[in-house]
């Protein structure tokens, strides 16, 4: 059994939240080891070989021009040209009619103005609606969370369409919840980000590539650092030395740290921690805080058509199930003999994950041909479903009182995680965030290695607080 030494810091877990915390810490100078249980890197955010369809599948990922950490990150590793920016978002009604939101010449807030104007997909009366709405966010979004999206669009008088065709698709897209289970304050930070902030920050990203291998510049790069991955090492426990060291357990090896940042998801950090409170007698209330994080699912249908089906990269499509529809084969640029590949996500699919494939599969295949009548005609080669339990965390009114701070009451351990207090939603670059955070806690000054916001531009230099 070969003896893994001494080591300055054990980040335990190679998700997105790990990896940037091992690049963060070998910045430094530290000597690190990344410890990951499965056999791949990337964590929730991840592609495999689907045994059946021989196919690489994935669940679509997103980033915004405000997602300023991960977009630092891949910069670092090098692969800013894997992701394919869109400034346009379409929105889509069953038989077809198109509404695009898109920046024109005024400035931000009211960049995208002139286009929201003209959406044929809301009345007047809608537009009202929606815009005394959005600027309740124009300064920012609230500090506290204690209020639920769907109090708030009853407060604020919002029409049932507005709330259908405009704020459901986005709030529920981007938190993956219902209202009743979104506070105000990260529906606003969307609105506010996204929406308000500077056309830059509402930019969509979609990395152009199945997420594994989008992500693998980033694991090169931490091992170009001199970091070790050693995947297939799931923590088995984790324990505190008396002389304030840390043993780390994993798949026969014990390791020996000064410190550790556990950037786990949240039910096996409890599990973790778990052991860790018998070993050493303390009391932690963070036990039970683990207990009001709920997990939200979201479910994706893949096809594969012989011949052209749609002619947009992406869209929204409303008064359906699907909450989006991407065309990966137009995103990825396929040459048009190899046929065409769509992906259609379903957020917030609690139904679905009662529903069996062939059921989730005829229900979307119904919906889609509505808005792509093509899809009708052309030859669906393959088809499958991707149902992920656990996709994120739901951001209820009231949990940042229970997402605890990267910094734990043990000296040398470090929480990171998409879960632990960023002030972002469930996302990736909550994810980079967190271990940037944990990173630069265990350096001794948290922001060390945070990347600045994105800048406002137009009147929100003035107008924004955030
Ligand atoms: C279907 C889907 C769609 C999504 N869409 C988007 C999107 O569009 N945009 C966006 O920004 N985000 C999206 N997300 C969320 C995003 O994937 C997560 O927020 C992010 O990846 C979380 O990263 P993390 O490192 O915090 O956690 P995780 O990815 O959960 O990483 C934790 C890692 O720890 C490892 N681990 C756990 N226990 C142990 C142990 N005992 N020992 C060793 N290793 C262990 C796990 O295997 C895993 O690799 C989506 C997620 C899903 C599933």
């Amino acid at each position: 059994m070969s003896d893994p030494g001494n080591q300055d810091a054990i980040v335990i877990g190679a998700g997105v939240a790990g990896l940037a915390a091992a690049v963060a810490l070998a910045d430094a100078g530290a000597t690190v080891t990344v410890l990951e249980r499965r056999p791949y890197i990337g964590g929730r955010a991840y592609s495999y070989e689907h045994p059946a369809l021989s196919e690489t599948i994935d669940s679509q990922h997103v980033v915004l021009g405000c997602c300023t950490n991960i977009l630092d990150l891949c910069r670092q590793a090098g692969m800013s040209d894997t992701i394919r920016w869109y400034d346009e978002l379409t929105f889509l009604e069953p038989g077809g009619r198109r509404s695009l939101l898109r920046p024109g010449n005024l400035p931000a807030p009211a960049h995208q103005a002139i286009s929201f104007l003209r959406a044929p997909m809301l009345s007047l009366r809608d537009k009202v609606a929606i815009a005394s709405g959005l600027a309740r966010f124009l300064h920012g979004y609230p500090a506290n969370d204690t209020e639920s999206f769907a109090s708030w669009l009853s407060r604020t008088g919002q029409t049932q369409r507005a709330i259908r065709h405009f704020w459901e698709p986005v709030v529920v897209g981007a938190l993956n919840d219902g209202f009743e289970r979104c506070s105000v304050k990260y529906a606003g930070k969307v609105f506010h980000e996204s929406f308000l902030r500077s056309a830059p920050a509402g930019r969509l990203g979609i990395p152009a590539a199945p997420l594994s291998e989008f992500f693998a510049p980033i694991a090169e790069l931490a091992r170009r650092k001199g970091v070790a991955i050693n995947l297939k090492s799931g923590v088995e426990g984790i324990e505190q030395t008396s002389e304030k060291n840390w043993l780390v357990k994993a798949g026969g090896e014990v390791y020996t740290t000064s410190s550790v940042i556990l950037a786990t998801d949240f039910r096996q950090t409890k599990n973790l921690l778990a052991g860790l409170k018998s070993s050493i007698g303390r009391n932690t209330t963070l036990n039970e805080d683990f207990d009001k994080f709920i997990p939200a699912p979201i479910t994706t249908v893949h096809l594969w058509y012989d011949g052209d089906v749609v002619d947009i990269d992406h869209a929204v499509l409303l008064d359906t199930r699907i909450q989006w529809m991407f065309a990966k084969s137009r995103i990825r640029r396929w040459a048009a003999e190899r046929g065409s590949y769509l992906e259609l996500v379903i957020s917030a699919s609690w139904s679905e994950l009662e529903m069996g494939r062939e059921q989730i599969l005829t229900s979307a295949l119904q919906e889609l041909e509505l808005f792509f009548p093509a899809a009708k005609t052309a030859k669906l080669v393959k088809s499958g479903v991707l149902k992920e339990a656990r996709a994120t965390f739901s951001v209820i009114p009231g949990l940042d009182r229970f997402r605890p701070n990267q910094t734990t009451e043990w000296p040398g351990l470090y929480l990171a995680g998409d879960w632990t207090a960023t002030e972002w939603p469930s996302t990736m670059e909550g994810a980079v965030r967190s271990g940037r955070l944990a990173a630069g806690a265990l350096m001794g000054n948290p922001d060390r290695f945070m990347s600045p916001e994105a800048p406002a531009q137009g009147l929100m230099r003035w107008l924004s607080r955030q």
